[in-house]
């Protein structure tokens, strides 16, 4: 009957719902993070949007930019974490770190380093040593991601993506590529182990590649173009500005313009409140002057002179 042909019409209508982007953020001005970090903050726990931003907190990019080669160490020094994660990608470049369990490795070119700072850690970044002494293009985007309030607490840990361990998925046009740093994308899966479910992924497009994503319905997706530039229906994003999505919705197709580098990100949203300050991101003042005094009284560990 005709009822239930509209019937079914509605049905598919909201079954390929496509998420609607509520803002576009232009490009935002850059500042140093040490003398090794020349960033724009694309995005903060503390802006207006954070509702739409959880499970993540902050956003760091440094866009590409020369160095000259150095017998400097170019980044930051000792500093603590609590209640989070930093997941640091090295674009182009290499980070080197050491930690306060004793750790240290080195991120190198299109690898990740996944650090759950849970309970606590003191590490430092830099530009590693090799990359210093060479000099070169360096790019490097550092995310925060939000721990439940049951998990803030955990053991921290580490975990080293290089490159070669993070699945690439070539779309049928045969040039387009989707690296899957977290999450999973098709049948495709990162090894990344995650707290909340989330969808990481670093876009390579082309003059009109097309990708077609598909995020659960009521979670946060964030759209930043590295490079390039792509339209999402109207909407045209252009190198520096991030799109952030409404909850609703479970699909977004990308157009993309000869080389594109796009970062997605898609999380179920942690709703809990945040007291975030400095490298500290927790539930409650209490927890937050406890993170003070415990980093104080070194209880988070230190680093080797
Ligand atoms: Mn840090």
């Amino acid at each position: 009957s005709r009822q239930t042909f509209f019937g079914i019409l509605h049905y598919k209508t909201s079954m390929v719902q496509e998420k609607q982007i509520i803002k576009i953020v232009p490009p935002r001005e850059k500042h140093w993070v040490g003398d090794g970090f020349y960033v724009s903050s694309i995005f903060s726990m503390h802006s207006e949007e954070n509702k739409h931003i959880s499970p993540f907190l902050l956003l760091d990019h440094a866009a590409p930019k020369y160095y000259p080669p150095t017998d400097q160490k170019l980044g930051v020094g000792e500093h603590p974490h609590r209640g989070f994660e930093t997941v640091t990608m090295a674009i182009k470049g290499e980070v080197e770190h050491r930690d306060s369990s004793g750790g240290g490795g080195k991120i190198n070119t299109g690898g990740v380093q996944w650090m759950t700072a849970g309970s606590g850690v003191v590490h430092d970044e830099f530009h590693s040593r090799d990359f210093a002494e060479k000099g070169g293009e360096f790019e490097m985007v550092q995310l925060w991601v939000n721990l439940p309030a049951k998990h803030k607490m955990t053991k921290p840990r580490y975990q080293s993506l290089d490159k070669k361990d993070l699945p690439i998925v070539l779309l049928q046009d045969g040039k387009t590529k989707v690296k899957i740093i977290a999450g999973s994308f098709g049948s495709s899966l990162s090894p990344a182990n995650t707290f909340t479910k989330i969808n990481i992924y670093e876009v390579e497009g082309h003059q009109n590649s097309e990708v077609n994503l598909n995020f659960d319905d009521g979670t946060n997706t964030l759209i930043l173009q590295l490079a390039g530039s792509s339209f999402i229906g109207d909407h045209n994003l252009e190198k520096g500005s991030l799109g952030i999505f409404d909850r609703n919705g479970i699909s977004i197709n990308l157009k993309t313009s000869e080389g594109s580098k796009i970062l997605i990100l898609n999380g179920e949203p942690i709703e809990e409140p945040i007291a975030a300050h400095g490298p500290f991101v927790m539930n409650t003042r209490d927890e937050l002057f406890e993170a003070f005094r415990d980093f104080q009284e070194g209880k988070m560990g230190s680093l080797p002179d």
